[in-house]
């Protein structure tokens, strides 16, 4: 790995409980209680819980039911995503303060190059500390943070600060990466982890000790992938939006998805990370690609261009659902979904006071379209498609 790698400092910034902390910091009543951000009490599922709630053994992604059960004299509370996003908007310009370096990774979530504000701040775990400070004193929010040389342990870093906490990625990286399970490893899903499972090998170290050209062997190009993250490398750059020609999200599924009601929930989520970074960057597209990938690995994509651009999130949802219509989705089982806007201009050519209006209609705009959205289809228990996929494996994370 070159030296200047080495020398980078990553901070990865993660709300804790986020949507259930912002519930608890409009009603003061429910703070120390367990509240549930999710769908209907019986049909829908956990979107957040308060760290309360856990303590019954609530998680994302259960269903409603179930934690009820668990914990009958938890709060439930509806999801109301266009709060969520206010309150992002004001976590994000605190992250902008320290760099402009920030990749959003999700409304709640992202990763900050401050290798360059060193000079002007102080160490990562200083500038870690600021923000934390500062997002706590202003907002109300804890945020907890993850600090290392790159993305990939700056990620798992951050996992074990939760919650409100700091944790940075010791010198000797081995002692921290080496104990970890390999569930924790970036694209490493059920069907991998059985496979490394079946291998022997149940930790990063396990999977430190297998050669290179075995992994390439069993697992392909991934087996490359693997070997570099058992070293704890990843030469990713974080990537502010600013600099790229298109804003998309896709994700892959910890198992197929075969039913066209849970493909359009999980659009709908992907849509729900697009739409907002349109937003922030000011801009429109002409372009929305719809990427599908199937259990065979196949992948297709399909586009439409819309010339007058597209901006909204009811748009983007309707075209993605005829885009989903012209691919074999639902007939063939999928692993992947993704959605990308493209040909990016920017939203408002005016200046001064008319532009700040019609960026503040625009933004209303999206807010409601979400809201109407999430009313028609909220039943289905919306839901952040990582946590949908990760309901099979129960994990607790946030
Ligand atoms: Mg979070």
């Amino acid at each position: 790995m070159d030296k200047d790698h080495d020398n980078k400092t990553i901070l990865h910034l993660d709300m804790d409980a986020f949507y259930a902390s912002v519930e608890q910091l409009d009603d003061p009543t429910l703070r120390g209680l367990p509240v549930i951000v999710g769908g209907h009490r019986m049909r829908g599922v956990v979107c957040a819980c308060s760290y309360e709630a856990r303590n019954f053994g609530v998680h994302s992604a259960m269903p409603m039911s179930r934690a009820v059960r668990l914990c009958p004299e938890a709060i439930v509370r509806p999801v109301r995503m266009s709060r969520y996003q206010g309150v992002s908007r004001q976590v994000f310009a605190v992250f902008g303060r320290y760099t402009d370096l920030v990749e959003p990774l999700s409304v709640d979530e992202a990763f900050l190059d401050v290798t360059g504000s060193r000079r002007l701040f102080g160490s990562g775990w200083d500038i870690a500390e600021k923000i934390r400070y500062d997002v706590r004193q202003e907002i109300g929010l804890a945020v907890s943070a993850g600090i290392a040389h790159n993305k990939f342990l700056a990620k798992l870093a951050s996992e074990q600060a939760k919650p409100d906490g700091i944790y940075q990625v010791p010198e000797q990286v081995d002692a921290f990466l080496l104990p970890l399970p390999l569930k924790r490893l970036w694209g490493v899903g059920p069907v991998m982890l059985r496979q490394l499972h079946s291998l022997g090998l149940q930790t990063v170290g396990d999977l430190r000790n297998m050669h290179r050209s075995v992994l390439e062997k069993r697992f392909g190009q991934a087996g490359g992938h693997l070997y570099r993250l058992a070293r704890g490398e990843d030469s990713r750059c974080v990537e502010p939006e600013r600099s790229i020609k298109s804003i998309g999200h896709e994700d892959t599924f910890e198992y197929d998805i075969r039913d066209t009601d849970t493909l359009q929930v999980v659009l709908l989520d992907l849509i729900e990370r697009v739409a907002p970074r349109l937003r922030r960057k000011n801009v429109i597209g002409t372009t929305l690609t719809l990427k599908v990938k199937y259990s065979d690995f196949t992948t297709v994509t399909r586009s439409k261009t819309v010339a007058a651009g597209i901006r909204h999130a009811d748009e983007m949802y309707k075209l993605a659902r005829t885009l989903l219509d012209k691919t074999e989705a639902g007939r063939k089982p999928v692993r992947l979904l993704g959605i990308s806007l493209s040909n990016l201009t920017a939203a408002g050519g005016g200046q001064g006071l008319l532009f700040e209006q019609e960026k503040r209609q625009e933004m209303t705009d999206l807010e409601e379209a979400m809201d109407r959205l999430r009313e028609l289809y909220g039943e289905k228990g919306i839901c952040r498609a990582t946590l949908l996929a990760r309901r099979q494996r129960g994990s607790s994370g946030d």
